[in-house]
């Protein structure tokens, strides 16, 4: 969930089964007796016509303060601690800002696991037997209650070791996701709206960028420079970038590291709403 759709732990245990809406269409031949007589939800070549999930609460593990008197502390160094200790412990929140909460595409592929996974999960529910309390959580306990975060937090090293992979946090993986999708040009508003993100600022400050890109930034900004002079005898605009794509690359060259803004400013040219003004200090 973090890897491909970019959500943020709380987000992804805080997912209820109803959160997810899928509608399926038959992918069989025109005329078939499945069309006919069957939903399309157990067509053998059944795809997705759409699948959505909504991101609208959060599970959150607030930090317990000190509930003891001023003048006779408790003595111990955490609020966990504290025999009066409030406010702490995991809770269910509801994702207030707009951007926040959100709505985003799911792939066919996330889809198909969900549904392993909600087959492995109705095992889980049977084994429980009255044990289970069912709160329709996507991820859920042995007795159905939502997973803490320490708990996904420890599964989530396991998953990485056993995976072979470097140590990495899930948050990392999140970054990974909003990485991806501007390596797949994903207009940045767009990409905005996908990881929840409320300000332009964040994008810049979150994005880890691939030398990939940086590679190609440099390849399309030396393309601009060397090809003007000739694109301006060709007479038409093609080689100009839209003005979304302007914005973009302002936004990538402002992204970079010191290093490469250096180089990149021996190359830019010096006007106001060329990429060379995202050089300028604010
Ligand atoms: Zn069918
Ligand atoms: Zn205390």
């Amino acid at each position: 969930m973090a890897l491909t759709l970019g959500l943020r732990r709380g987000e992804a245990l805080g997912l209820r089964w109803s959160d997810l809406t899928v509608k399926w269409q038959h992918g069989c031949e025109q005329g078939t007796k499945c069309r006919k007589n069957r939903a399309a939800h157990v067509c053998a070549k059944r795809e997705t016509e759409s699948a959505a999930l909504t991101i609208k609460r959060g599970i959150q593990q607030l930090v317990w303060r000190h509930g003891c008197p001023e003048k006779r502390p408790c003595g111990k160094k955490y609020g966990a601690g504290c025999p009066q200790r409030h406010g702490g412990g995991v809770v269910v929140t509801d994702v207030k800002s707009r951007a926040g909460r959100r709505t985003i595409g799911v792939p066919r592929q996330l889809i198909d696991a969900l549904e392993k996974h909600r087959e492995a999960q109705n095992a889980e529910r049977d084994k429980a037997c009255e044990l289970w309390d069912e709160g329709d959580w996507m991820f859920a306990n042995y007795v159905g209650r939502p997973v803490h975060p320490t708990v996904d937090h420890e599964n989530w090293k396991l998953l990485l070791r056993s995976a072979e992979v470097r140590d990495a946090r899930l948050h990392d993986a999140r970054h990974t996701a909003a990485t991806m999708l501007l390596v797949l040009k994903v207009p940045p508003r767009a990409i905005m709206s996908v990881m929840g993100w409320s300000e332009h600022a964040m994008l810049t400050r979150y994005l880890h960028i691939p030398h990939e890109l940086t590679d190609d930034i440099a390849a399309q900004v030396g393309g601009l420079m060397w090809a003007a002079p000739a694109a301006a005898d060709v007479d038409d605009d093609e080689e100009e970038l839209t003005d979304e794509q302007r914005a973009a690359l302002l936004k990538l060259v402002a992204a970079l590291p010191d290093r490469w803004r250096e180089r990149l400013a021996d190359v830019l040219p010096d006007d106001d709403d060329g990429p060379g003004s995202a050089l300028v200090p604010a």
